[in-house]
């Protein structure tokens, strides 16, 4: 690629990344067990009661008898070395899911059904491009594996593999993990994809930039997954999604290479970046990303206010996002989610609490212009009838920012569901998509306890994250399909989008097919035709 480089020094990252636990969320490490008088008032208000099964033990967990011919094994084998070609148990195990809900109910209950045959660990461009080829000639679904971080179900094709191939393996990418170059006067560089978002930033630090893609899943997920997924960060507000940062990418296919985008706007036609971004590993894997980057801020200020309703903060959070300035991190909880302290990172029974609505704001840059903006958006913020609660809330919120979905699986194991779901719609629109997702989770499971925040912010519209918890029922696996389905449903009449960030997996498919219309899946299943004939790659995702 013929990119203007000021440095061209290859870097690997210090740190190796560390597997994530196995059937749950993150450092094994962290894991965290939930308070007895939460467990208490659980029991109370939403009737959780202990599941009698214990989770299962990796050690005892077997996936299903390999299918992939031992021929094919070989050829594969020839292209990455033996060393990178991994057939044992426990990978197998950990590249069977992704990290959804129902995938973690599997996973504890010991269902290892959705496993590759074999994990591959390609190191090069070209190693992927071999493997691609030959997965395509044999006939062998392959499914591009980034962190494993999915919440929409991207990551298992084994119901298909079965129906329709004659193996499946699973492509991991975190020995694609290189800063390949960096251009001060353009602002941009050039990462491979499996880097994990601190790997990246760690690269990055060295040189005095950063991305500012700071997502929950930021500790485990990979930029290839970021640009695969249409990621977007918890500083989306002043840095952009991910898809905003990626000005260039380089994409492996089973029909060659795609080289995509030379300069940072163009009018040659449609723009083939977008086709990419969001492909979610169906139509190639994106082996070198060139990412917009930006100077890491020299100052980082965050703080609390408080407004008395959902509407109001929500009128607030628009007037910053249309008429500026904007902070970098904007966010509003309802009253429920405020009112339980997720808002804050406390969790359940957190300082947050305090009746109304708790909005975040955080600002990041320049020691001299960040206290400028605040100032700024603080006037607006007070002068819609926000309240100033300090920097507490605001800095408690930082330094939890990435501790709750380790809440997630001590309440799993408690006997609760949690689950989150996303969309987003113009703002004129978003009052009846939050009153029609609320209305479809209460009807589908009873009395669930329903939260929900403003995440990310535009001049036209913001995007709406909902956290669910209930009891769970009998048969927790078809309570999640019921209440998923409604949830759905409710989206695509109330005219948002089915994710703005998560992505479409197998989990959104029917409800993406109802957004784009037959003709928008056409052109979708062209491209799939086109650049992946035998449709061996991530079959089952994304295309209606
Ligand atoms: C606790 C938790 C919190 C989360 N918080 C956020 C959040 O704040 N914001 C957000 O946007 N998302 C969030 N997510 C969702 C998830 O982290 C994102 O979708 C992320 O982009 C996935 O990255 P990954 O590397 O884990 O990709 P994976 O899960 O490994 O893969 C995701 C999809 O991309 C494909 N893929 C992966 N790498 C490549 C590649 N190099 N080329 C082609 N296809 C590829 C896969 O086949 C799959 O379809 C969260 C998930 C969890 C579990």
């Amino acid at each position: 690629m013929d990119v203007m480089c000021h440095s061209v020094e290859v870097e690997t990252p210090t740190t190796d990344p560390q597997p994530m636990l196995w059937s749950g969320w993150g450092d094994p490490a962290k894991a965290v067990d939930l308070p007895g008088p939460v467990r208490d008032l659980l029991g109370k208000l939403l009737g959780v009661r202990a599941p009698e099964t214990p989770a299962a033990d990796l050690a005892e967990v077997r996936p299903p008898a390999p299918a992939l011919p031992p021929p094919v094994l070989d050829e594969l084998r020839a292209v990455v070395g033996p060393a990178h070609v991994r057939c044992d148990d426990e990978a197998r195990v950990r590249h069977a899911r992704g990290r959804s809900t129902p995938d973690l109910m599997r996973l504890r209950a010991g269902d290892a059904s959705g496993a590759p045959d074999a994990v591959l660990l390609p190191g090069s461009h070209d190693e992927v491009l071999a493997l691609l080829r030959i997965c395509a000639e044999r006939r062998v679904a392959v499914v591009p594996f980034g962190g494993g971080t999915s919440v929409v179900g991207g990551l298992t094709a084994r119901e298909e593999a079965r129906a329709r191939f004659t193996g499946l393996v699973a492509l991991d990418l975190t020995r694609l993990n290189r800063l390949v170059a960096v251009d001060t006067e353009s602002m941009t560089a050039e990462l491979e994809p499996g880097l994990r978002g601190p790997q990246a930033e760690e690269l990055l630090a060295r040189h005095g930039l950063t991305l500012g893609h700071f997502p929950q899943s930021f500790e485990y997920a990979t930029l290839g997954g970021f640009a695969a997924a249409r990621s977007s960060g918890q500083a989306s507000a002043g840095y952009g999604r991910f898809d905003d940062l990626v000005v260039g990418m380089t994409v492996a296919t089973p029909r060659g290479t795609l080289e995509l985008g030379r300069a940072p706007k163009s009018a040659a036609g449609p723009d083939l970046r977008q086709v990419i971004l969001g492909s979610e590993g169906a139509f190639g894997v994106i082996t070198s990303l060139r990412l917009r980057v930006r100077p890491a801020p020299q100052t980082r200020l965050y703080e609390g206010w408080r407004f008395a309703s959902f509407t109001e903060g929500t009128a607030a959070l628009r007037r910053l996002a249309q008429d500026g300035p904007l902070p970098t991190v904007l966010r509003l909880s309802d009253e429920t989610e405020t009112m339980v302290g997720l808002a804050g990172p406390e969790g359940i029974g957190g300082s947050a609490s305090g009746g109304g609505c708790l909005v975040v704001a955080g600002y990041e840059g320049a020691a001299e212009e960040v206290p400028l903006r605040r100032e700024r958006a603080a006037g607006v913020l007070a002068g819609l009838g926000g309240t100033p609660l300090g920097a507490g809330p605001g800095e408690s919120w930082a330094h939890g920012r990435y501790s709750a979905p380790y809440l997630r699986d001590c309440l799993l194991a408690a006997g609760a569901t949690v689950e989150t779901l996303e969309t987003a719609a113009f703002w004129s629109g978003l009052p009846r998509l939050y009153d029609a997702v609320r209305l479809a989770l209460h009807g589908a499971l009873g009395s669930p306890l329903v939260m929900c925040h403003i995440s990310h912010v535009y001049a036209t519209g913001a995007s709406l994250y909902f956290t669910v918890v209930t009891a769970q029922s009998g048969d927790p696996l078809a309570q999640w399909e019921a209440a998923k389905h409604a949830a759905n449903e409710a989206i695509v009449a109330a005219g948002g989008t089915i994710s703005h960030h998560h992505g479409v997996g197998r989990d959104h498919r029917a409800a993406y097919a109802a957004e784009i219309g037959e003709l928008g899946a056409e052109i979708l299943r062209g491209i799939k035709e086109r650049l992946d004939p035998q449709g061996v790659l991530n079959p089952g995702v994304l295309i209606p």
